[in-house]
């Protein structure tokens, strides 16, 4: 056992908990350590198509938003891969998702409180300090700080069918199925779902077929406008924190859009392909596209699957064949099951954890032992809690709030 009591540890080394480290680094006072169940970092490694951008600025990184003199920003990445000059030339519209998994990863190299490979199984609390178990190892830390992400979720109807040819977006190129010559249905009409199919419609081995099933009367782009962009400030958060429970739910459904739409340029680039396939080259059985339609039935096997998909009269409901079925219908937050033991423990109203003004969640432990939450706060901070945009503010009010009691 290692007999270190930590400040604090972080569970998940995803963006959100690096950038906790990147801004941790800097003090030496403060001694963390950051878990990954990974062999190394990688930024959802299943959806980062070639063609994927990022959907904010890169200046929205782990730390410029908060410290732009730190040497973990993504400017001081391009710097010092030597292509500055080169990256401001090339003006892109949007930075490649690949090269911001470039960036994340290149800090992740640098530094030395995270450990990968080392999942954590469970979590209690014994003795004035947390007691996190992994394989194989049990470290003490007088905080702990979840950042393990979101859950994808996929319908229960249709979990029992989950497997090689019917899986999650997020899986799409960790499985790497074969699409070449296939019928590809794709359900979900939000970011992940346009990626996908955008890829298909791009792919030099194009499928036979492709199918795009959305619940949303359209194919609803992002509101990436100027004010709209304002709710991601952090006073714009801490507004809506101090919200009542149900004012909170009213402006979350109202500003959907600000963070679940798809982007403009995927959609005019859906929008032209199929214009080509249809209108240029004749192809009208291509892409076959089924707005405010849900599947309400996956029958079949795997690799052969036959898909009931209703529209708003159920009387014109159709039976649809396909090979594949990819299931883009998003993430949501789920507490990690190695906090079990603390579950019953943690506070919540209307069964939903209460997160309080420095992301510590309420619970019945003592105060001068907190657990700070990374990205499960969508109901107590608004929409952007699950995104980039204020990631290195809220990095940064853990660990003033971890140092503050030093
Ligand atoms: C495909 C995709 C693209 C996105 N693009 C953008 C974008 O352009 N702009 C934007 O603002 N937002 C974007 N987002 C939203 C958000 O920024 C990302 O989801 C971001 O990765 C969230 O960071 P995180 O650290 O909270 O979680 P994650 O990145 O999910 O990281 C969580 C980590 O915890 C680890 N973990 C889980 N359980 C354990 C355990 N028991 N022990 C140890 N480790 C564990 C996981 O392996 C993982 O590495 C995107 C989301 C997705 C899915």
């Amino acid at each position: 056992m290692d007999e270190t009591v930590y400040d604090y540890v972080a569970v998940g080394v995803g963006p959100a908990n690096l950038s906790l480290a990147a801004q941790a680094y800097q003090w030496d006072t403060v001694c963390g350590l950051h878990l990954e169940r990974k062999e190394s970092f990688s930024w959802h490694p299943g959806l980062l198509l070639p063609e994927a951008t990022l959907q904010i600025s890169p200046l929205k990184d782990l730390v410029t938003p908060v410290d732009p003199t730190s040497p973990f920003s993504f400017l001081a990445f391009l710097a010092d891969q030597d292509r500055l000059y080169e990256f401001l030339t090339a003006d892109f519209p949007a930075v490649h998702r690949t090269e911001f998994n470039q960036y994340l990863t290149w800090v992740s190299e640098r530094l030395p409180s995270l450990r990968f490979g080392a999942e954590v199984r469970e979590v209690s609390f014994r003795d004035g300090a947390f007691v996190i178990r992994t394989d194989g190892a049990q470290t003490r830390s007088r905080h702990l700080v979840l950042g393990t992400g979101l859950t994808p979720r996929v319908d229960d109807r249709f979990r029992t069918h989950l497997g090689p040819t019917a899986f999650h977006a997020g899986e799409f190129l960790t499985r790497g199925p074969q699409t070449a010559g296939r019928q590809v249905a794709v359900v979900g009409g939000g970011q992940s779902g346009a990626e996908i199919v955008r890829h298909l419609m791009t792919r030099p081995d194009p499928p036979r077929g492709i199918t795009w099933i959305s619940r949303r009367p359209s194919y609803l782009p992002l509101d990436d406008s100027p004010f709209t962009n304002e709710f991601f400030f952090p006073d714009r958060a801490r507004a809506f924190h101090r919200l009542a429970p149900e004012h909170r739910a009213r402006l979350l459904r109202e500003q959907k859009y600000a963070s679940d739409g798809i982007d403009l340029p995927t959609l005019e680039e859906i929008y032209r392909r199929r214009y080509v396939a249809e209108r240029i080259e004749g192809r009208t059985d291509w892409l076959t596209l089924l707005p405010a339609c849900e599947m309400t039935e996956l029958a079949g096997e795997q690799g052969h699957w036959k898909l009931t998909v209703e529209g708003a009269d159920p009387a014109d409901s159709q039976v649809l064949d396909a090979d594949l079925v990819v299931f883009a219908t998003g993430y949501g937050y789920e507490l990690p099951a190695f906090m079990t033991p603390l579950a019953s423990r943690l506070s919540r109203t209307g069964g939903l954890l209460d997160v309080h003004d420095d992301f510590r969640v309420g619970w019945d432990g003592p105060d001068a032992n907190r657990i700070y939450l990374q990205n499960g706060a969508r109901h107590a901070w608004g929409i952007a809690d699950p995104n980039l945009s204020l990631l290195a503010w809220r990095s940064s009010l853990i660990l003033h709030s971890i140092l503050k009691d030093r």
